[in-house]
């Protein structure tokens, strides 16, 4: 189990990366090799069978033709005294490099190739058993040699067999051809060896060339060409992986056009009071004398543009803070009733101000896990535009209900609508359906984008229903409990 953790720790090392063509190389060269070493394997103990069994049987072939001459000759009752047989008898056991013993009937040794043991007694048990008839061989593998004993049967027999031959002979001759082949082998293994290296990095070179490919084209992309082919099809795993890296592109390019937007956007917003603050001021100066009245005027329309400057910025800062990826929610049990009802004492005045009535309706009691600043924010926001896009002696009604899941906060209108092909738009930044109502109003072009951002955040949604000249409803849904 240690070993075991041990191991992939090691494998998951980030700092050891080891490149995919090392195992891919290593797994070609053992699929070539095992076969070949099997093989060879193989085929050098089924050789070595087969010359021993050759060998046997050839060795008894020619004992079984001596022994027949030995009883046709009557060598063993001593009518061959020509030594022809013992001459014989000596080259047979030369040829197979081994020694022949003839036993007689007394089971005393008669010749002896090695001249050592004649007149000796032989009672081994190969020999009793060639007197009962039974021929035998055996193979010692230690001492590499295979002996044998065949019956020397009898021309008057009394009991059919006469004596035994013995023949002791060597497999040092087979077993040091077959070395020579083991060498041989060896060395053709090792050259396949090498013929599987050189194929193998071929193999390897060629089968990743399409990633090669695919990580050039990657690198261009890194190095800023965001408009390079991406495309490799050489693998449908190369295709798959191109795929997805070029969604992730596109949709790359599409967060830097945004964010080039916004840019462009904010630097426009930002200029348009300065630009209105400069006019002020310039055709100020350029009265030589300008009565008081008119410069509390213009001083006013001044102010009101860096009011409507602030407001901007103010908003911006807001939206970027939401932006944030680890903007941080201050979640805490808070009464929507309360929350509700502080924003619109708040908002009054400027409702009285454009004779805007302000209700609230609260079906239920509502408390709910929200971050009350940001929450408070993306109300305000609803109901002033609710506020600043109504008609005179016009009504703002806002709705808190709830059920088991969620609590909504429906913010409905008696103003100027909006007309439906601008639902998808009115949430973007800056954007507005009436510019010159909205910059007259001081607005921002921010407000409903920070509403949904901090609905969003809080898991919920918002819904709108309008029509141009019916009023407008937004309804803001959120959980009650906040789930992180
Ligand atoms: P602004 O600062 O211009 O009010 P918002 O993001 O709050 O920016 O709103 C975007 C646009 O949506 C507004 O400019 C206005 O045209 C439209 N809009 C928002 N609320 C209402 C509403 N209650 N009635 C009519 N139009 C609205």
């Amino acid at each position: 189990m240690k070993n075991e953790a041990k191991r992939r720790r090691f494998f998951h090392r980030p700092d050891i990366t080891v490149s995919l063509s090392i195992p891919m190389a290593v797994l070609l060269v053992l699929f070539g090799m095992i076969p070949t070493l099997l093989c060879t394997q193989v085929l050098i103990s089924s050789l070595r069978q087969s010359h021993m069994d050759s060998r046997m049987v050839e060795v008894q072939n020619q004992c079984q033709i001596l022994s027949s001459k030995m009883t046709r000759t009557g060598y063993l009752r001593g009518e061959n005294k020509d030594g022809a047989m013992d001459n014989e008898i000596q080259t047979l056991a030369d040829v197979y490099n081994g020694r022949i013993v003839v036993v007689n009937r007394d089971f005393r040794i008669v010749q002896d190739t090695f001249h050592i043991a004649e007149k000796r007694l032989m009672v081994a048990e190969e020999v009793i058993r060639c007197f009962q008839g039974e021929s035998s061989s055996k193979y010692n593998k230690d001492k590499h040699y295979f002996a044998q004993a065949v019956p020397i049967y009898d021309t008057a027999p009394v009991n059919g067999i006469e004596g035994v031959l013995v023949i002791t002979a060597s497999t040092e001759g087979i077993l040091s051809l077959l070395d020579a082949m083991l060498d041989k082998a060896v060395f053709l293994e090792l050259l396949v060896f090498l013929i599987l290296i050189l194929a193998a990095m071929t193999a390897v070179k060629m089968l990743l060339k399409p990633f090669k490919e695919f990580q050039k084209k990657l690198n261009l992309v890194a190095a800023g060409a965001l408009d390079t082919d991406i495309s490799a099809n050489g693998y449908r795993e190369t295709q798959d992986i191109s795929r997805a890296v070029g969604i992730t592109l596109s949709k790359l390019k599409e967060v830097d056009q945004s964010r080039q937007e916004f840019v462009s956007n904010v630097s426009h917003e930002l200029k348009t009071p300065i630009t209105s603050i400069r006019v002020l001021a310039d055709s100020l100066m350029g009265m030589e004398e300008a009565p008081m009245e008119l410069y509390r005027e213009f001083m006013e329309d001044i102010s009101y543009e860096i009011d409507r400057e602030s407001k901007i910025i103010d908003d911006l800062l807001s939206l970027v803070k939401m932006d944030k990826s680890e903007a941080e929610l201050n979640i805490a049990q808070v009464d929507i009733h309360v929350l509700v009802k502080q924003i619109l004492k708040r908002l009054r005045p400027i409702a009285n101000k454009r004779k805007v009535e302000l209700i609230l309706a609260s079906i239920r009691e509502v408390t709910a896990d929200v971050d009350e600043m940001k929450l408070s924010l993306a109300i305000s926001n609803l109901v002033e535009n609710a506020i600043k896009y109504n008609t005179p002696e016009g009504w703002v009604r806002v709705t808190v209900d709830a059920d088991h899941k969620f609590f909504y906060v429906k913010v409905a209108d008696s103003g100027i609508g909006i007309p439906e092909a601008e639902h998808d738009h009115i949430f973007e930044r800056f954007y507005r359906v009436d510019k010159a109502r909205s910059r007259a109003t001081g607005g921002s072009g921010l407000g409903l984008s920070i509403t949904r951002n901090v609905v969003l955040m809080h898991k919920g949604a918002i819904l709108l229903n309008s029509k141009a000249g019916e009023g407008s409803t937004f309804t803001l849904r959120i959980p009650l409990n906040y789930i992180a």
